[in-house]
């Protein structure tokens, strides 16, 4: 059993960490507190080419693997977690769909250009009515001649409205079978589609910098050759690259983690220099402690995930195991390192606040704890 990272995983990981220190750092608050989408630095981001790690270079990417990916995902998000999610979309989700289940055509026309950074993609899946209930969707489309006609809607879809985003993969009923059962398909709908509409952007707690919109298709027609992977498998394959975006959400908890952990390093050794006591007496030290060795595991459990993919294993449980780990210990993390600022914790200026409001939604995102324990337990009880 080996640990230790690849010389080309480390230079990933030292990229990111740099870039994150030097431009993405200074800038987090201002974003967070306007929302403004910063197309400047996802520029950057593109020309380092993060956005296609893991994809093969005859399709944009740097020909990585998905440990890298999820190294620089966890780096990029102790600077700001929007951005972290920018990349678990557009790379672990859609870009990852279109890689896994798309034929040459859809890769040359939208796996390229998001494996470069120059477009960014959305994944639909969540609906008013169908959320840790998948099945439950309501949109469909049918086919007319050569063409998908979709009716329906997606809430909740982030990396929407963005003047780079390029396309929204959905899935939709396609038809029902004669014994009642429902084919449920995944279909690549481009920016513009007539019949493709967003509602408002959402006014979120947390995460403002993360544009998320309602999408409405009403009698959306895209050409029948739009259609993702097989017929009748797309409810299958869209679950399947969620499991990737379980391990990428359980790397952005951890570098919102590290984040707190920085914080908390910081300021504590600067608070407490005049109330020894309190250092003295362990309290502070010794959840410290604790926080750093929930950091580590939470770490190491999304790698092993990441390293299960790579070897083409399956790593399903793992990425459960990651997601519901990484994303409570962050939670839990960013309450306890609030209470070491006391009063000040509510405090807007202080980056703990941000941390602690925006903590919550990674437990909801794809897959709320509750289902982890679900599928969890299935698995084990058989
Ligand atoms: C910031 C943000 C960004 C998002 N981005 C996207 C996106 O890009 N694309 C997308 O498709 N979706 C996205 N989502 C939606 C997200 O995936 C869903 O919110 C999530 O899957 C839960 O669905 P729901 O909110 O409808 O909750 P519901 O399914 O309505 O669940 C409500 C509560 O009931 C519990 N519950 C439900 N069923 C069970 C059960 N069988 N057993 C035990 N408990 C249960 C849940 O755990 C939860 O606590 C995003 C959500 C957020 C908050």
């Amino acid at each position: 059993m080996n640990f230790d990272l690849t010389d080309e995983q480390k230079k990933v990981r030292d990229m990111a960490r740099n870039f994150t220190t030097k431009v993405i750092a200074p800038r987090a608050k201002e974003m967070d507190r306007t929302g403004e989408y910063p197309y400047d630095i996802m520029a950057q981001m593109a020309s380092l080419g993060m956005m296609g790690i893991p994809f093969p270079k005859e399709y944009g990417g740097g020909g990585g693997d998905w440990v890298s990916m999820h190294l620089c995902i966890e780096e990029i998000s102790r600077g700001d977690v929007s951005l972290g999610a920018l990349l678990d979309v557009t790379t672990s989700v859609a870009g990852n769909e279109i890689y896994s289940f798309g034929t040459e055509e859809q890769k040359q026309k939208w796996l390229i250009p998001l494996a470069q950074g120059k477009e960014i993609g959305a994944f639909g899946l969540t609906e008013p009515d169908a959320g840790s209930d998948t099945a439950a969707l309501k949109t469909t489309a049918a086919l007319e001649g050569e063409e998908w006609v979709i009716n329906g809607s997606k809430q909740f879809i982030t990396n929407t409205g963005l003047d780079n985003a390029s396309i929204i993969i959905i899935t939709a009923k396609t038809r029902v079978e004669q014994s009642g059962r429902t084919t449920i398909s995944t279909l690549i709908v481009p920016k513009g589609t007539p019949g493709f509409t967003l509602g408002e952007r959402y006014e979120k707690m947390a995460f403002h910098a993360s544009a998320t919109h309602e999408v409405f298709f009403d009698d959306c027609r895209i050409p029948k050759g739009y259609l993702l992977g097989d017929i009748y498998e797309g409810l299958a394959q869209h679950l399947s690259v969620l499991q990737t975006g379980r391990i990428s959400v359980a790397a952005i908890s951890t570098g919102l983690a590290q984040a707190c952990l920085d914080e908390a390093l910081t300021y504590t050794t600067k608070k407490y220099q005049f109330r020894q006591s309190l250092l003295e007496s362990q309290t502070i030290p010794f959840k410290l402690a604790d926080i750093a060795m929930m950091i580590e595991l939470s770490r190491t459990i999304y790698l092993k995930a990441a390293w299960l993919k790579d070897q083409g294993r399956d790593y399903t449980l793992e990425a459960h195991f990651a997601k519901l780990f990484a994303t409570e210990t962050a939670k839990k993390i960013a309450s306890d390192v609030l209470n070491m600022y006391g009063l000040f914790g509510c405090l807007e200026k202080y980056p703990i606040s941000r941390y602690f409001k925006v903590a919550k939604l990674f437990e909801i995102v794809e897959g709320t704890s509750e289902m982890q324990r679900l599928v969890i337990a299935r698995k084990l009880l058989g």
